[in-house]
């Protein structure tokens, strides 16, 4: 806040305005550097703090522990969502994995959305079940399969909407009404959208998670992960999960993270238009068969897309499915020059997936075609350049596939003698 030299008491009876997303963004949390005046946040690479007594410290003690740079970022977290500082982690999964050890342990039941993130499934299936963790997947989109999946010793549901790579929604206020009914701590990825377009604390939730290594840094700079609650004593114990478990942010990544949320409303608005633009153009195009994206008008769940998204945005993220299946996917994925093929999302660049080689690898046949993750479904993380140039590449690649040309691909690898694309 402003302090202006003319305090004297009633000068100001208006009520100071709630500053705005993006001011919350650039000063929420954060505050000059009161050892040097530096007005950003400093870089703390020191891994131990000096006690200046026995029992006397600035607060910091070992960068395990806590970091001054993290803490920084975990305060920023905070209050772009309402909430006390965050807990920040070394990954998204870190995150996730501490989450889960604070809430569940042998005996325990998980009710999870099955279009949840493929990396999050595996943790469920492939490690927390060998540690006597039980889990039941259900169609979250109707609130009323978590409500049957609840059992006596459920202690926690899982959701992520809108689900990846489908694009299929939750509504959150409806399965937060059913969680809390039953006793259950509601946990929310928030990854896709992030509390500028979504805000699941406000619909109920209890706790949100973030890969905050896609749009909350943005830049494809830094790996990281974030849990955000208004529990303290949730927070508090996956605080000293992480003590024990060693997985907290690392201090050059929070550093860069930081820079990265300054501009998270302003990259989230742009990313949105920009998405519903190669929306739109992908829905008029011949050659594609289906285009899901929460801002067309002709969404299935378009009105719960209005309701559960703010300022009208929808995020960066749509997928679409060729005519032609596998073989005109394939194509259409090599043959693209201005969108990058990789596993990754939420970044200025325009990004290409293929979920079932890439992403969702690991997640069996039947589950993945039960919820829509079809062999030529093709995931696209809208980036900041200008539309038209993205939809310029995709819309060639796609012609070039209809026509049966093998892809971009084929073609440069015998101009060089670059490695050859192969999708793993
Ligand atoms: C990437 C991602 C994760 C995992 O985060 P990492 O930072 O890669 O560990 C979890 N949930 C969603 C929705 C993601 O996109």
């Amino acid at each position: 806040m402003c302090h202006s030299t003319f305090d004297e008491p009633g000068a100001f009876d208006e009520p100071a305005p709630t500053p705005g997303p993006c001011t919350t963004a650039i000063h929420g949390g954060l505050a000059p550097d009161p050892e040097t005046g530096a007005l950003v946040t400093p870089l703390v690479q020191s891994t131990t703090y000096v006690n200046e007594a026995v029992g006397l410290s600035k607060g910091h003690a070992y960068s395990r522990v806590s970091n001054p740079t993290v803490s920084a970022l975990e305060a920023q977290l905070g209050a772009i969502e309402d909430a006390p500082p965050a807990v920040c982690f070394v990954t998204g999964l870190a995150a996730e994995t501490a989450l889960f050890l604070a809430l569940l342990r042998q005996g325990d039941h998980a009710v999870l959305g099955d279009a949840i993130y493929g990396g999050t499934v595996r943790l469920f299936r492939q490690v927390l079940s060998g540690l006597g963790v039980e889990s039941t997947f259900v169609d979250s989109s109707d609130p009323e399969n978590v409500r049957h999946a609840l059992r006596p010793n459920t202690r926690l549901v899982f959701i992520e909407s809108p689900a990846n790579p489908t694009m299929k929604l939750t509504d959150i206020a409806a399965v937060a009404r059913i969680a809390r009914g039953a006793g259950v701590p509601l946990a929310v990825d928030n990854t896709f959208l992030t509390p500028v377009i979504q805000r699941p604390l406000d619909l109920g939730a209890d706790v949100c998670v973030y890969s905050t290594t896609k749009h909350i840094e943005g830049h494809s700079t830094a790996i990281g992960g974030s849990v955000v609650s208004r529990d303290e004593a949730l927070l508090e114990r996956v605080r000293f999960i992480r003590k024990c478990t060693g997985g907290i942010q690392a201090a050059f990544q929070a550093w860069l993270t930081v820079r990265g949320v300054k501009t998270l409303p302003l990259r989230l608005r742009q990313h949105s238009e920009n998405a519903l633009k190669v929306a739109r153009a992908l829905r008029a195009n011949p050659h594609v068969a289906a285009v899901n994206y929460p801002g067309l008008d002709d969404f299935p769940q378009r009105e719960l897309a209005e309701r559960q998204h703010r300022g009208g945005l929808h995020g960066g993220l749509l997928s679409f499915e060729v005519a032609g299946g596998t073989e005109a996917a394939v194509r259409v994925l090599n043959g693209v020059r201005l969108c990058s093929l990789v596993e990754h999302l939420g970044s200025v660049e325009t990004l290409i997936t293929h979920p079932v080689t890439m992403t969702h690898a690991d997640v069996p046949r039947e589950q993945r075609l039960a919820v829509g993750i079809t062999d030529g479904l093709i995931r696209l993380s809208v980036g900041l350049e200008e539309p038209e140039d993205v939809i310029a590449d995709l819309e060639r690649a796609i012609a070039e596939a209809h026509r049966g040309v093998p892809g971009g691909c084929a073609a440069r690898e015998e101009e060089s003698e670059v490695t050859p694309c192969v999708i793993r």
